[in-house]
């Protein structure tokens, strides 16, 4: 625990940075610890998101005397996931609780809902037990495409051909993620993005920081041209490069976002090592385009959120 009350310290010591993000796992595991990191946060003058599951959100009661303590020590938004695979674990109703009180407070709320083929989800019970708070926006409703676990956890292989058939799969156009939210593992390793499958991807890690402050490691962290190219063409833009040198390329597995276009990309050894070369060969072209975005649009190309 002193470690996380380290890195927000560390945080503050990196202008840029502007929220700090509790996900887990299970953030409200950590029971009343998870009140004073928020509090220490948002003393430090950081925005404060939570990510949960709401099981903690038992009856109206609980949720509403759970959600007091969090508004005092500073939170200013809440992420709720739900979807049938939550729901085998925590029923929707907390769910319904939990945004109850959440919006009560005055706190940024989403709920996120779990997308895929797999998924039998009924809505129904959010929009009509949620439905003032979704007409005024103080709720939000957003579905996030789940895709099958990149280190190989997990039972169910996910498919998505409902969302495909409906024009919802998105995997091209830049990753606006990478660089400018900063993901810190169970291992202390600092990742250069929040995705899905962040600790399965080597190429998007910073440095431990086991033994180092993190804005040490931030500051002293190369230039790295893959996730330049990840930040201004995202990986559907890099397998195009990847194309023109290989004639028939195509990323395997029909990517549906572009967390699993990144994935697809970064686990095809050809695909990287042509990126690779071509990285070097275009380093130019991809820092110009990258210096352009980030003077046009100061935060865009830097990091402002950290996810603990
Ligand atoms: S596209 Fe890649 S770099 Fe961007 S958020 Fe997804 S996994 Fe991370």
């Amino acid at each position: 625990m002193s470690r996380i009350h380290g890195l927000i310290d560390e945080a503050a010591r990196v202008p840029s940075i502007g929220r700090i993000a509790f996900t887990g796992g299970e953030a409200f595991l950590l029971g009343r610890d998870l009140d004073t990191l928020i509090a220490r946060a948002h003393a430090l003058g950081f925005e404060t998101r939570v990510i949960t599951n709401g099981y903690w959100a038992v009856n109206e009661a609980a949720a509403r005397t759970r959600v007091g303590a969090l508004l005092e020590a500073g939170l200013d938004e809440i992420m709720l996931s739900t979807g049938t695979f939550h729901q085998r674990f925590v029923p929707v109703e907390r769910i319904v609780h939990a945004a109850r009180a959440t919006t009560s407070a005055g706190i940024g709320t989403r709920i996120a809902i779990e997308t895929c083929d797999q998924q039998s989800f009924d809505e129904t019970i959010l929009r009509e037990r949620l439905g003032d708070a979704l007409a005024a926006r103080t709720l939000a409703l957003s579905h996030d495409p789940w895709i099958t676990d990149a280190g190989g956890r997990g039972e169910t292989a996910l498919t998505h051909e409902r969302l495909r058939a409906g024009g919802g799969a998105r995997a091209d156009g830049s990753c606006a993620v990478i660089m400018t939210t900063l993901a810190v593992t169970p291992g202390q390793r600092l990742i250069a993005c929040c995705g899905f499958p962040l600790e399965e991807l080597p190429g998007l890690e910073i440095g431990s920081i086991a033994d180092r402050r993190l804005d040490d490691v931030i500051r002293d962290a190369p230039d790295d041209l893959l996730k330049m190219w990840l930040h201004v063409a995202g990986p559907m833009g890099i397998a195009q490069t990847v194309a023109e040198y290989e004639p028939g390329f195509v990323l395997p597995g029909d990517p549906v976002s572009i967390c699993d276009a990144c994935i697809a990309l970064q686990r095809d050894k050809r695909a990287m090592r042509v990126a690779g070369e071509h990285a070097a060969l275009n380093a130019e072209s991809i820092a110009g385009t990258f210096v352009a975005l980030h003077s046009r649009h100061p935060d865009a190309a830097r990091t402002t959120a950290l996810a603990l």
